[in-house]
Protein backbone atom coordinates (compact mmCIF):
# COMPACT_ATOMS: atom_id res chain seq x y z
CA UNK A 1 0.00 0.00 0.00
CA UNK A 2 1.24 3.75 -0.71
CA UNK A 3 1.85 5.44 2.45
CA UNK A 4 -0.62 8.81 3.07
CA UNK A 5 1.55 11.68 1.34
CA UNK A 6 2.35 15.30 2.87
CA UNK A 7 -0.17 17.87 1.49
CA UNK A 8 2.64 20.64 1.59
CA UNK A 9 4.60 21.17 -1.76
CA UNK A 10 7.39 19.49 -1.79
CA UNK A 11 11.28 19.75 -1.59
CA UNK A 12 13.52 17.70 -3.72
CA UNK A 13 14.01 15.31 -0.71
CA UNK A 14 10.08 14.74 0.10
CA UNK A 15 8.59 12.92 -2.72
CA UNK A 16 5.53 14.63 -4.09
CA UNK A 17 2.11 12.69 -4.83
CA UNK A 18 1.25 12.10 -8.48
CA UNK A 19 -1.28 14.35 -9.77
CA UNK A 20 -4.24 12.54 -10.89
CA UNK A 21 -4.31 11.07 -14.61
CA UNK A 22 -0.46 11.11 -14.50
CA UNK A 23 1.59 7.86 -15.33
CA UNK A 24 4.95 7.09 -13.78
CA UNK A 25 6.93 4.70 -15.57
CA UNK A 26 10.79 4.03 -14.21
CA UNK A 27 12.90 1.08 -15.40
CA UNK A 28 16.17 -0.14 -15.64
CA UNK A 29 17.31 -0.67 -19.13
CA UNK A 30 18.32 -4.32 -19.91
CA UNK A 31 17.64 -4.76 -23.99
CA UNK A 32 16.62 -2.15 -26.37
CA UNK A 33 14.82 0.87 -25.25
CA UNK A 34 11.29 -0.72 -26.69
CA UNK A 35 11.82 -3.60 -24.88
CA UNK A 36 12.59 -1.61 -21.73
CA UNK A 37 9.38 0.08 -21.87
CA UNK A 38 6.96 -2.64 -23.39
CA UNK A 39 7.99 -4.31 -20.21
CA UNK A 40 7.35 -1.02 -17.77
CA UNK A 41 4.47 0.31 -19.58
CA UNK A 42 2.74 -2.79 -21.70
CA UNK A 43 0.35 -1.75 -24.87
CA UNK A 44 1.70 1.94 -24.65
CA UNK A 45 5.81 0.72 -24.18
CA UNK A 46 6.70 1.25 -27.93
CA UNK A 47 4.25 4.70 -28.23
CA UNK A 48 6.15 5.68 -24.91
CA UNK A 49 9.49 4.92 -26.09
CA UNK A 50 9.14 6.62 -29.35
CA UNK A 51 8.48 9.79 -27.33
CA UNK A 52 10.97 9.11 -25.32
CA UNK A 53 13.38 8.36 -28.08
CA UNK A 54 12.56 12.09 -29.54
CA UNK A 55 13.16 14.07 -26.18
CA UNK A 56 16.67 12.99 -26.21
CA UNK A 57 17.32 12.80 -30.06
CA UNK A 58 18.87 16.36 -29.64
CA UNK A 59 22.20 15.20 -27.43
CA UNK A 60 21.81 11.31 -27.63
CA UNK A 61 21.11 8.77 -30.50
CA UNK A 62 19.24 6.02 -27.99
CA UNK A 63 19.59 3.09 -30.35
CA UNK A 64 23.31 3.74 -30.33
CA UNK A 65 24.01 5.13 -27.33
CA UNK A 66 21.87 3.68 -24.47
CA UNK A 67 23.51 0.58 -22.02
CA UNK A 68 22.46 -1.91 -19.78
CA UNK A 69 21.60 -0.68 -16.36
CA UNK A 70 20.93 3.05 -17.83
CA UNK A 71 17.88 4.29 -15.98
CA UNK A 72 15.06 5.96 -17.38
CA UNK A 73 12.26 7.54 -15.67
CA UNK A 74 9.21 9.42 -17.33
CA UNK A 75 5.98 11.12 -16.02
CA UNK A 76 3.08 10.73 -18.89
CA UNK A 77 -0.50 10.98 -19.56
CA UNK A 78 -2.49 10.61 -22.46
CA UNK A 79 -4.43 13.52 -24.36
CA UNK A 80 -7.77 13.94 -25.13
CA UNK A 81 -6.86 12.12 -28.59
CA UNK A 82 -4.88 9.37 -27.47
CA UNK A 83 -1.43 10.72 -28.02
CA UNK A 84 1.55 10.09 -25.04
CA UNK A 85 2.17 13.26 -23.96
CA UNK A 86 5.43 13.32 -21.13
CA UNK A 87 5.40 15.86 -18.51
CA UNK A 88 9.11 14.65 -17.37
CA UNK A 89 11.77 12.44 -18.01
CA UNK A 90 15.05 11.31 -17.12
CA UNK A 91 17.48 9.09 -18.39
CA UNK A 92 20.40 8.30 -16.24
CA UNK A 93 22.90 7.55 -18.52
CA UNK A 94 26.56 5.29 -18.61
CA UNK A 95 28.04 6.42 -21.69
CA UNK A 96 27.35 10.39 -20.45
CA UNK A 97 28.25 9.49 -16.59
CA UNK A 98 25.58 11.65 -15.54
CA UNK A 99 21.71 12.35 -15.55
CA UNK A 100 19.93 13.98 -18.77
CA UNK A 101 16.37 15.42 -17.99
CA UNK A 102 13.59 16.79 -20.33
CA UNK A 103 10.63 19.00 -18.47
CA UNK A 104 8.23 20.22 -19.93
CA UNK A 105 7.63 23.95 -19.14
CA UNK A 106 6.33 26.86 -20.91
CA UNK A 107 8.60 29.63 -20.82
CA UNK A 108 7.51 33.60 -20.24
CA UNK A 109 6.33 35.24 -23.74
CA UNK A 110 6.15 31.35 -25.51
CA UNK A 111 2.63 30.32 -26.88
CA UNK A 112 3.35 26.83 -26.34
CA UNK A 113 5.45 24.83 -23.75
CA UNK A 114 8.55 23.04 -25.10
CA UNK A 115 10.97 20.93 -23.18
CA UNK A 116 13.95 22.31 -21.14
CA UNK A 117 16.88 21.12 -19.06
CA UNK A 118 17.24 22.38 -15.08
CA UNK A 119 20.25 24.40 -16.24
CA UNK A 120 18.15 26.68 -18.27
CA UNK A 121 18.80 25.15 -21.71
CA UNK A 122 15.96 24.19 -24.12
CA UNK A 123 16.02 20.92 -25.12
CA UNK A 124 14.77 20.88 -28.86
CA UNK A 125 17.25 22.85 -31.10
CA UNK A 126 15.44 25.30 -33.01
CA UNK A 127 15.79 26.61 -36.46
CA UNK A 128 18.29 29.96 -37.45
CA UNK A 129 15.09 30.98 -40.01
CA UNK A 130 12.51 29.35 -39.07
CA UNK A 131 8.82 29.09 -41.20
CA UNK A 132 7.17 29.53 -38.23
CA UNK A 133 7.40 32.00 -35.06
CA UNK A 134 6.25 29.40 -32.56
CA UNK A 135 5.24 25.75 -32.60
CA UNK A 136 3.88 23.12 -30.38
CA UNK A 137 6.61 20.98 -31.08
CA UNK A 138 8.71 19.15 -34.26
CA UNK A 139 7.32 15.75 -34.84
CA UNK A 140 9.67 14.72 -37.77
CA UNK A 141 12.69 14.96 -38.26
CA UNK A 142 14.49 13.50 -41.36
CA UNK A 143 16.84 11.23 -39.89
CA UNK A 144 13.51 9.71 -38.58
CA UNK A 145 12.57 7.73 -41.61
CA UNK A 146 14.15 7.99 -45.56
CA UNK A 147 10.48 7.70 -46.91
CA UNK A 148 9.49 11.79 -45.40
CA UNK A 149 11.65 14.13 -47.10
CA UNK A 150 10.04 17.20 -44.98
CA UNK A 151 10.56 18.06 -41.09
CA UNK A 152 6.94 18.49 -39.50
CA UNK A 153 5.68 20.84 -37.02
CA UNK A 154 2.80 20.38 -34.84
CA UNK A 155 0.96 23.74 -34.96
CA UNK A 156 -2.77 24.84 -34.91
CA UNK A 157 -4.73 24.97 -37.92
CA UNK A 158 -4.29 28.65 -38.66
CA UNK A 159 -0.31 29.49 -37.71
CA UNK A 160 0.91 31.99 -40.05
CA UNK A 161 3.62 30.32 -42.35
CA UNK A 162 6.63 32.48 -43.22
CA UNK A 163 9.13 32.78 -45.84
CA UNK A 164 12.58 31.54 -43.47
CA UNK A 165 14.19 33.18 -47.01
CA UNK A 166 13.45 35.72 -49.44
CA UNK A 167 12.91 34.18 -53.20
CA UNK A 168 10.10 33.69 -55.20
CA UNK A 169 6.69 31.57 -55.35
CA UNK A 170 7.43 28.99 -58.43
CA UNK A 171 4.46 26.42 -57.98
CA UNK A 172 0.98 26.67 -55.72
CA UNK A 173 -1.47 23.60 -55.04
CA UNK A 174 0.31 20.97 -57.30
CA UNK A 175 -0.70 17.27 -56.42
CA UNK A 176 -3.63 18.08 -53.83
CA UNK A 177 -4.50 14.99 -52.81
CA UNK A 178 -1.36 14.32 -51.54
CA UNK A 179 0.09 17.62 -50.35
CA UNK A 180 -2.97 20.18 -50.07
CA UNK A 181 -2.70 23.34 -50.54
CA UNK A 182 0.66 24.14 -50.80
CA UNK A 183 3.32 26.62 -51.98
CA UNK A 184 6.92 26.50 -53.31
CA UNK A 185 9.82 29.13 -52.86
CA UNK A 186 12.75 29.14 -54.88
CA UNK A 187 15.35 30.83 -52.40
CA UNK A 188 18.12 33.27 -53.87
CA UNK A 189 20.57 30.60 -53.05
CA UNK A 190 18.76 27.70 -55.35
CA UNK A 191 17.31 26.09 -52.49
CA UNK A 192 13.55 24.96 -53.27
CA UNK A 193 11.47 25.23 -50.10
CA UNK A 194 8.17 23.19 -50.18
CA UNK A 195 5.69 24.28 -47.29
CA UNK A 196 2.35 21.35 -47.37
CA UNK A 197 -1.01 20.38 -45.90
CA UNK A 198 -1.75 24.43 -45.70
CA UNK A 199 -5.72 25.66 -45.00
CA UNK A 200 -4.88 28.90 -46.89
CA UNK A 201 -2.79 30.40 -49.31
CA UNK A 202 -1.26 34.18 -49.00
CA UNK A 203 0.76 34.39 -52.35
CA UNK A 204 0.49 33.62 -56.27
CA UNK A 205 2.74 31.90 -58.24
CA UNK A 206 5.49 34.51 -59.89
CA UNK A 207 4.98 36.71 -55.90
CA UNK A 208 8.54 37.61 -54.99
CA UNK A 209 9.21 37.33 -50.99
CA UNK A 210 11.42 38.53 -47.96
CA UNK A 211 12.58 36.38 -45.44
CA UNK A 212 9.57 36.56 -42.74
CA UNK A 213 6.69 37.55 -45.24
CA UNK A 214 3.40 35.46 -44.49
CA UNK A 215 2.97 33.15 -47.00
CA UNK A 216 0.02 31.24 -45.67
CA UNK A 217 -1.80 29.65 -43.03
CA UNK A 218 -1.07 26.52 -41.41
CA UNK A 219 -3.68 23.85 -42.15
CA UNK A 220 -4.28 20.06 -42.42
CA UNK A 221 -5.07 19.60 -45.94
CA UNK A 222 -4.58 16.76 -48.20
CA UNK A 223 -2.57 13.46 -47.12
CA UNK A 224 -2.47 14.49 -42.67
CA UNK A 225 -4.06 12.97 -40.26
CA UNK A 226 -3.45 16.40 -37.23
CA UNK A 227 -2.45 19.67 -37.80
CA UNK A 228 0.81 20.30 -38.82
CA UNK A 229 3.11 22.29 -41.29
CA UNK A 230 5.37 19.99 -43.36
CA UNK A 231 8.69 22.08 -44.61
CA UNK A 232 11.08 20.51 -46.94
CA UNK A 233 14.27 21.91 -48.69
CA UNK A 234 15.47 20.79 -51.73
CA UNK A 235 18.85 21.42 -53.02
CA UNK A 236 20.35 20.69 -56.69
CA UNK A 237 17.47 18.25 -57.23
CA UNK A 238 18.53 16.75 -53.32
CA UNK A 239 16.31 16.07 -50.32
CA UNK A 240 18.56 18.79 -47.39
CA UNK A 241 18.20 18.51 -44.07
CA UNK A 242 16.78 22.25 -43.00
CA UNK A 243 18.26 21.49 -39.62
CA UNK A 244 21.78 22.25 -41.75
CA UNK A 245 20.65 24.28 -44.14
CA UNK A 246 19.27 27.24 -42.32
CA UNK A 247 21.40 26.35 -38.80
CA UNK A 248 20.25 25.93 -35.70
CA UNK A 249 20.12 27.72 -31.99
CA UNK A 250 19.64 26.68 -29.10
CA UNK A 251 17.74 28.57 -26.54
CA UNK A 252 18.29 29.32 -22.86
CA UNK A 253 16.56 31.82 -20.00
CA UNK A 254 18.26 33.45 -17.42
CA UNK A 255 17.25 35.75 -13.93
CA UNK A 256 13.60 35.18 -12.84
CA UNK A 257 12.26 32.86 -16.19
CA UNK A 258 15.06 30.70 -14.75
CA UNK A 259 14.02 30.57 -11.21
CA UNK A 260 10.72 29.98 -12.66
CA UNK A 261 12.11 26.59 -14.60
CA UNK A 262 13.93 25.58 -11.67
CA UNK A 263 11.03 25.26 -9.25
CA UNK A 264 9.24 23.29 -11.82
CA UNK A 265 11.57 20.81 -12.26
CA UNK A 266 12.47 20.13 -8.77
CA UNK A 267 8.69 19.65 -8.26
CA UNK A 268 8.98 17.24 -11.11
CA UNK A 269 11.92 15.62 -9.95
CA UNK A 270 9.76 15.06 -6.46
CA UNK A 271 7.13 13.29 -8.62
CA UNK A 272 9.57 11.21 -10.30
CA UNK A 273 11.32 10.64 -6.93
CA UNK A 274 7.95 9.79 -5.44
CA UNK A 275 8.04 6.31 -8.06
CA UNK A 276 11.07 5.55 -7.03
CA UNK A 277 10.45 5.27 -3.58
CA UNK A 278 7.14 3.65 -4.23
CA UNK A 279 8.73 0.86 -6.09
ZN1 LIG B 1 5.74 15.81 -43.28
Amino acid sequence: MRPLLPPRSPSRAAPAPIPPGWEITSAEVTHSLARTFQNAAGDDGDALAAVYARLFVWDLDLRRDLQRGDKVDVAWRKDGRGDIEVIAARLHSGKLGRTVAAYRWQAPGDAFTSYWQEDGTEVPFRLKEAPLQDYEQITSLLKDRPSHAGMDFKTPVGTPVLSPRPGKITRVNWNWAANGNCVEVQYADGGLAKFLHLSENRVEEGTAVNAGDVIALSGNTGRSTAPHLHYQVEKGGKVVDPLDYHGTVRRRVEGASLQALMQETSRMDAILGQALASR
